[in-house]
């Protein structure tokens, strides 16, 4: 990153530049004592610079001459100083900011790429405080640490010189301030680290509640349950406030001690200044000098004691953010994994796999499936069955603890993850939509399709209908998780979405479980197109809509109860039979079949 290299060197010069022209500042105002009011010949560069200014035939006003001279320098060094800090800032501000912008952009990247099983443990609002706000750290570390840091180091360097040349009483007992000062910063330093790494750990929480209760508001709307979300919200909120009290009573506090110190300092060097004033060794303009000297020794170490606490406020950000770059994805390609190519076959086999959440408790048991290519498949079984966790393993949302999965006759995990989920289109049990138009929704699986291919793919879902009737069609925009829409019109989005990407394996989890019985008829026939000639694994609560499928699989403790054709179960009379008699009140007879 030249570009970066370059500006953290331009800045820093400016820096440098800014840190001289603060050095001078006292100075105008020392030989306007010592060379306009008193006797003293002023320094050799001044003396022809005055000389520069003045004709030769008013010798007689050179003392005014001088006197406007050292005020226009006096204005000039302002103006450096003013200039160097606003480019230097600009500068390593711009820097900072970029940095800060590649890293969210690396902490988002790196996120999105995180198993299912790193974003079921986190909650959202901290893994969004994370990226929006604890990337700043990086600008913090430059502009509450970096700059204030090397600014004040060499002003106290150059002040440090300066005086040691004039008189070394005064230097040491500037220096000896500097002492307790140290260990006060060393003294202040943990306690502060902590308290700020637990006031982010607080506001964290408060954007996840405020997050998780707006996202489920229709539910604390319907429950009436603001209240109790107020007071949970109130007490995570008061806890953070709480934290940053605290932090706010220990910066002030550090800030009290640390400024009385200081003060012991500054009354140090004038007595010192004023006895060499008297015993001679010193002049007047010295004394106006070192005081002056002395006021900005301590600004400087001032911000260096704070500079600390700045860069561990930042320093906590940072690790919250390395945290996340350090998590390693569970679920990654290996090195050697090959990409699909083409379009597959869809042969799938489940070769006696575990899997569970938690280690202890195992969802999928030994579990060993065949799914033909072209076949339908449908799952049954009560809710908790592990119907979902089934289906999620295909995608390899997450991998078996024991077992494999085969695809078409590859290991899933010798495949690249790209080019295995191209190969699957997926119709969630809770459509996700996106703000955007209806347009770029369905096309989100496919986004380089036409018009005429999106359009198709809403026909094909039913969707075209409804589309066609909002004002702006295919433009119209669906606001946050879709609540504009109905949940049937949301199903058929997402149905559309998998008949665009038009991928040989789908995979339906409960595609018709929130729509009504007339229009769950309609959408089923919609279903039956779209599965045709595709892998297709069904979910479905309710089993008139997995009378097609050409084997039904009823899982039950993680394991296949009963698997075959819907004919054959119910003349089994086991599980399935009893699932359908409870749907459907009749007993699993003759008639009951020839009316289905
Ligand atoms: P189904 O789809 O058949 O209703 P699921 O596959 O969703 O059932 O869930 C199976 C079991 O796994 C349930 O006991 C559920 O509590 C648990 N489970 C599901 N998802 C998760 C998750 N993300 N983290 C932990 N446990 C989960
Ligand atoms: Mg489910």
């Amino acid at each position: 990153m030249p570009g970066e290299v370059r500006g953290l060197v331009l800045g820093l010069l400016l820096l440098l530049v800014a840190s001289g022209a603060t050095l001078l500042q006292p100075w105008p105002v020392k030989i306007v004592i010592d060379s306009v009011i008193g006797k003293i010949t002023p320094p050799a560069l001044v003396q022809w610079f005055t000389a520069l200014f003045q004709n030769s035939d008013s010798a007689g006003h050179s003392g005014i001459a001088l006197l406007t001279l050292l005020c226009v320098g006096l204005l000039l060094i302002e103006l450096i100083m003013g200039a160097c800090h606003v480019f230097s800032s600009y500068v390593l501000n711009s820097v900072a900011l970029r940095m800060v912008f590649k890293l969210r952009c690396a902490l988002f990247d790196h996120v999105q790429r995180q198993s299912l099983a790193f974003h079921d443990a986190k909650a959202v609002g901290d893994s969004l405080y994370r990226i929006t706000w604890d990337s700043y750290c990086i600008q913090a570390i430059f502009s509450e640490g970096l700059m204030p840091a090397l600014t004040s180091g060499l002003t106290l360097l150059g002040i440090a010189v300066v005086m040691l040349k004039l008189d070394w009483h005064v230097t040491a007992a500037a220096l000896a301030v500097a002492v307790p000062l140290i260990i006060l910063v060393r003294r202040f330093d943990r306690p502060m680290t902590e308290q700020s790494l637990r006031v982010h750990e607080y506001e964290s929480d408060v954007s996840t509640r405020v997050q998780e209760t707006l996202v489920g508001i229709r539910a604390v709307q319907a429950f009436g349950r603001e209240q109790f979300e107020s007071d949970r919200f109130r007490s995570q909120a008061s806890a953070s406030l709480l934290a940053s009290l605290r932090l706010t009573v220990l910066q002030t506090a550090s800030q009290a001690i640390v400024g009385l110190v200081l003060a012991a300092g500054t009354a140090a060097v004038i007595w010192f200044s004023a006895r060499g004033v008297l015993l001679g060794r010193l002049t007047a303009g010295d004394l106006v000098l070192l005081v002056a000297y002395v006021a900005m020794i301590f600004k400087p170490l001032e911000t260096l004691a704070y500079t600390a606490a700045a860069v561990q406020n930042a320093a906590a950000g940072a690790h919250r953010v390395l945290t996340v770059l350090d998590s390693q994805p569970d679920v990654t390609d290996a090195p050697n994994a090959k990409n699909l190519s083409g379009r597959a076959r869809g042969e799938i086999i489940f070769d006696s796999v575990s899997f569970g959440y938690q280690a202890n408790q195992p969802v999928l048991r030994e579990l060993s499936l065949t799914i033909a290519p072209g076949s339908t498949i449908a799952l049954v079984g009560t809710s908790g069955a592990g119907k979902t966790t089934l289906a999620s393993l295909i995608p390899r949302f997450y991998d078996p603890l024991k077992g494999g999965i085969k695809f078409d006759g590859c290991d899933l995990r010798d495949l690249t993850l790209k080019s295995l989920r191209e190969q699957i289109a997926l119709v969630t049990q809770d459509p996700i939509l996106f703000c955007a138009s209806i347009r770029e929704n369905i096309a989100y699986g496919r986004p380089g399709a036409t018009q005429e291919e999106i359009e198709a793919a809403a026909r094909a879902a039913g969707a075209h209908e409804f589309i066609e009737r909002l004002p702006e069609k295919y433009d119209a925009r669906v606001a946050e998780r879709g609540l504009t829409l109905s949940s049937g019109q949301r199903q058929r989005l997402a149905i559309a979405r998998a008949f665009l990407k038009d991928a040989p394996v789908l995979i339906l989890d409960e595609p018709t479980s929130a729509l009504d019985a007339e229009t769950e008829e309609r959408l089923v026939q919609t279903l039956e197109k779209l599965m045709k000639g595709r892998t297709t694994i069904i979910i479905a609560h309710r089993l008139s809509t997995v009378r097609c499928a050409d084997r039904i699989v009823v899982l039950q403790n993680g394991r296949i109860a009963e698997s075959g054709p819907h004919a054959e179960l119910l003349a089994r009379d086991g599980l399935y039979a009893r699932l359908h008699q409870l749907q459907f009140g009749e007993p699993p007879t003759a008639t009951a079949e020839a009316a289905l």
